[in-house]
């Protein structure tokens, strides 16, 4: 009996009712108990660059990965196929599932995919060509959208900075209605758990922020550092509804994973995601909405950031740029339109240098000591107290207070993208921490409610 290592990467598998792919692998999770596999680590929660158009649900890939009996891999791959056709519906043309299985190795082909998936838009005809030439079984519909997820997922072992996520699941049938989880027990929680935990609460509005509001099979989602935690604090949140399975997923959430290049404005891409280094050419403008726009450029362009009313705070540090200003940007290009030129949608900013500002102002009059007034274009100054004039007399500079310091900001947490590193872990990183498997990380019960 020989036993071999398999990769399984899943993508994009959503359905009418409000499946997800997270929901649909912890599904997988549970036939594939049934075969006697021995899990290599976590299901992996892969999130790829969000700038991605026509994604939902923040583009959140799924990889698979144990050892199994060599001669099982036939059966193992039509069940998770015939899985994938029951849970999708084919008229829901929203939907490109991608399903790929590599056994042994991982390719060097599918790991470049991955780290381009993070910040780039691949094309379909890659992962279709790659597929082909080194994968052991792959499958998809629609556009093949799915497949580049499905290798990326593969193709990602989170071998630098990773995180956790306990998910809760509902039953499909409760999907249309009020989850009714208890925010009161989740503040509870983060307080006791603090330094283990980060990103489920909003820390600007003390929001909890741990549910989605979409019809989906997602009840609760608890982000932290170790699956102990994420465990412990998952069993603590109380809700209306029942939940029907969990599992802890190991991620590059909160990692920053997206954002490890610095591009010239010239070779800015539509929906690329990466830093910018830039001054400031002119003073923001607010625009309908109440979305602030900053003109910026480098050596190579210019280019407008858009930063987003809901993001408070972190759109009033943009709103108060002036020209001259040093930052590096962090966003994703917004490929121009019919209304906009090309943007940059702004997710966080090092402020490096803010440029002195200066205003003009009238001169003093030097008899009595009044503010001077304008006597007119070209004609000087007067003193509407003791009839001083001169024409002589010029405006005079005075520096103004910034009210902006250097450093970095962030929007708050209910409006970062999965991948942003918040605040909370900008110096932590559980790079090189080995992963160990608890006894228990996913669980299926049968709910009432
Ligand atoms: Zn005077």
């Amino acid at each position: 009996m020989t036993t071999t290592e398999v990769h399984i990467g899943l993508d994009d598998i959503d359905s009418p009712s409000g499946g997800c792919t997270t929901h649909f692998s912890a599904l997988v999770v549970e036939q594939l108990r049934e075969l006697q596999v021995q899990w290599l680590d976590y299901p992996n929660l892969i999130r790829l660059n969000p700038a991605v158009p026509f994604r939902t649900r923040g583009n959140g890939a799924v990889a698979l990965r144990f050892e199994v009996e060599r001669n099982r891999i036939e059966e193992l791959t039509s069940l998770v196929q015939g899985m994938i056709m029951r849970y999708v519906t084919r008229e829901y043309p929203n939907t490109n599932p991608g399903f790929a299985l590599v056994e042994g190795a991982i390719p060097p082909e599918i790991r470049g995919i991955s780290k381009r998936a993070l910040w780039r838009v691949l094309p379909r005809t890659l992962a279709q060509r790659v597929a082909r030439d080194t994968v052991r079984f792959h499958y998809s519909e629609g556009n093949a959208r799915g497949l580049v997820g499905a290798l990326a997922a593969i193709g990602n072992v989170l071998g630098d900075d990773y995180t956790y996520e306990y998910i809760a699941y509902r039953r499909p049938e409760e999907c249309g209605d009020e989850r009714g989880v208890d925010h009161e027990s989740v503040r509870q929680l983060d307080q006791q758990m603090q330094s283990e935990l980060f990103s489920n609460l909003d820390s600007q509005s003390g929001r909890v922020i741990v549910d989605p509001h979409g019809p989906d099979p997602v009840l609760f989602g608890i982000r932290g550092e170790t699956p102990e935690a994420v465990i412990t604090a998952g069993a603590m949140v109380r809700a209306r509804q029942g939940t029907e399975r969990w599992m802890v997923f190991r991620t590059n959430q909160a990692t920053g994973a997206h954002l490890e290049h610095v591009v010239e404005i010239r070779h800015l891409r539509p929906y690329m995601t990466a830093m910018v280094d830039v001054s400031v050419t002119a003073r923001p403008r607010i625009i309908e909405g109440g979305h602030v726009i900053v003109r910026v450029g480098d050596a190579t362009g210019e280019i407008d950031v858009a930063t987003y009313e809901p993001t408070g705070d972190f759109r009033d540090v943009a709103l108060r740029l002036r020209a001259g200003d040093r930052c590096r940007l962090h966003g994703s290009v917004r490929p121009a339109s019919r209304t906009h030129e090309r943007t940059l949608n702004l997710e966080g900013i090092e402020i490096l240098h803010t440029a002195r500002e200066y205003r003009l102002q009238n001169p003093l009059c030097p008899r009595c000591g009044k503010r001077l007034k304008s006597a007119g274009r070209g004609k000087g100054f007067r003193c509407t107290r003791c009839d001083f004039k001169s024409s002589e007399i010029q405006k005079i500079r005075t520096e103004t207070d910034r009210d902006l310091n250097t450093g970095f900001y962030l929007p708050p947490e209910r409006a970062q993208r999965h991948l942003t590193r918040p605040m909370k872990r900008l110096k932590k990183s559980n790079k090189g921490i080995p992963v160990q498997l608890v006894d228990v990380w996913c669980g299926h019960r049968n709910v009432t409610s």
